[in-house]
């Protein structure tokens, strides 16, 4: 929870001062100050379609209770915005304890170069191995030397072996050996990095599906969950890329980077509400440490605390 609060302190202070700004001078809600409310919450990326869910939500209220004042604001935005979260998929918050329902159980992790992928999976395989997993990575970006160094980087700072062969090989044969030697070592989770080069649909498709197929040639029901890591500090640009992804591959989690050190953060709200999708994982920093399991009653809570 502390980490939590550090890392979103940016976004807070955002949201606050929007939320003061929309209310000053005002002390019933009226139309100007709903006009006001929204603007606030799209310009602190909390992206269109949500914003207007929620303003509808607080406009019922208001007529409704007839007389609403904005010293009551900010608990009603706050169980608006939890109300439009309880449809989101991710009431189960992960636990890295539990097991996992098939071994080895295969993460493929995908998303745009420079999101965090790398150190998600870094961040991953230490949480996976704290709670005693058997954990293998393979570093199937092999189009830039620099994502197979940093991932044996991790792999030495975390102490979790690694398949890797030379740069430029193909990324599919890397999967497929990762998976086959994760079988005769007996790891219980394997994490798949791989290129997401978004150059466009058609091409991003069929990276992914080599990568698939190969997987699936030892495991055929394999891979367990594709992972797609977003940039949080990149606001509505990883929505967008949400969308990109989740229309090119089935993406069955998400994971949103770089929460610290970004006033963004209010897009986490976006994505948990428009993808059916659950956002899994957030990160707030650079350290192995600084990844969180992602709780929407927290985030909200901590949003406005
Ligand atoms: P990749 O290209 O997607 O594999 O991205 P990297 O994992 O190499 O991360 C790119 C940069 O973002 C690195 O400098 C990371 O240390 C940094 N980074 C990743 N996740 C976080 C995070 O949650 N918070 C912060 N502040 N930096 C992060």
């Amino acid at each position: 929870k502390e980490s939590l609060d550090e890392g979103l302190q940016k976004t807070k202070d955002n949201f606050f001062s929007k939320i003061t700004k929309a209310v000053a001078g005002k002390s019933t809600v009226d139309e100007e100050v709903l006009d006001n409310l929204e603007e606030a919450l799209i310009t602190a990326d909390v992206g269109l379609d949500t914003t207007v869910q929620i303003i509808e939500r607080i406009e019922q209220r208001v007529a409704r209770d007839k007389y609403v004042s904005t010293s009551e604001l900010n608990s009603i935005l706050q169980a608006e915005i939890e109300t439009t979260l309880v449809d989101a998929p991710s009431s189960n918050v992960y636990d890295f304890h539990t097991d996992l329902p098939t071994k080895p159980y295969v993460i493929l992790v995908v998303g745009v170069n420079g999101v965090g992928k790398t150190t998600t999976i870094g961040k991953l395989s230490y949480n996976f191995k704290k709670a005693g997993k058997q954990v293998l990575l393979g570093a199937a970006d092999t189009f830039r030397a620099a994502a197979v160094d940093q991932l044996t980087i991790w792999s030495e700072r975390t102490g979790v072996p690694i398949v890797k062969q030379a740069m430029g090989s193909d990324p599919a044969a890397v999967a497929f050996d990762t998976v086959q030697s994760a079988l005769s070592r007996g790891s219980d989770v394997v994490l798949i990095d791989t290129a997401g080069r978004l150059h466009n649909k058609a091409y991003l498709m069929d990276e992914l599906s080599k990568i698939k197929r190969s997987v699936q040639k030892v495991i055929p029901d394999a891979p367990h969950e594709v992972l797609l890591v977003l940039d949080g500090s990149t606001g509505q640009n990883a929505l967008e890329q949400a969308k990109q992804f989740t229309a090119a591959t089935d993406v069955t989690a998400l994971a949103i980077t770089k929460l610290d050190g970004t006033a963004k953060g209010g897009v986490v709200l976006a994505i948990a509400n428009q993808f059916k999708i659950p956002v899994k994982f957030i990160g707030v920093g650079e350290k192995m440490e600084d990844l969180l399991v992602f709780d929407k009653h927290e985030f909200v809570d901590s949003l406005f605390s």
